[in-house]
């Protein structure tokens, strides 16, 4: 299976080929910051993914990387360094994914605009 998405001013692509997984729902401070609120997002590994365009990393900290979008601010893209790993938003994603929520992580961190009542776990 292949997955396409693109930013919202399409200027960075991304293409994820084979299998992802862990999709999930990030409730952590940066998350929240980043991305305006929960961050979905899906992983596979850093060889499967193929990110196109001029997307710009921002180390958020010592251990991971955030790319975005330079053009409209789109958040795209996590690497946490050495795992081989890209998490790669959901929301970039472009038509039907089979992706589903597996998971809700980071709770302690949540707004408290919404409650989480999907029945997914939590932690
Ligand atoms: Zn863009
Ligand atoms: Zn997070």
């Amino acid at each position: 299976m292949t997955l396409r998405g693109r930013c919202l001013c399409g200027a960075c692509g991304l293409r994820v080929e084979g299998e992802a997984s862990a999709a999930s729902a990030c409730h952590c401070t940066m998350c929240r910051k980043s991305s305006g609120h929960v961050r979905a997002s899906a992983r596979a590994p850093e060889e499967s993914v193929t990110i196109e365009g001029p997307v710009t990393w921002f180390a958020a900290s010592e251990s991971a990387e955030r790319g975005f979008c330079p053009g409209c601010g789109a958040s795209m893209v996590w690497r946490g360094h050495g795992e081989g790993m890209v998490s790669f938003a959901l929301g970039c994603l472009d038509g039907d994914t089979g992706l589903r929520l597996e998971k809700h992580i980071f709770t302690a961190d949540k707004g408290d605009d919404h409650e989480i009542a999907d029945g997914l776990p939590q932690s």
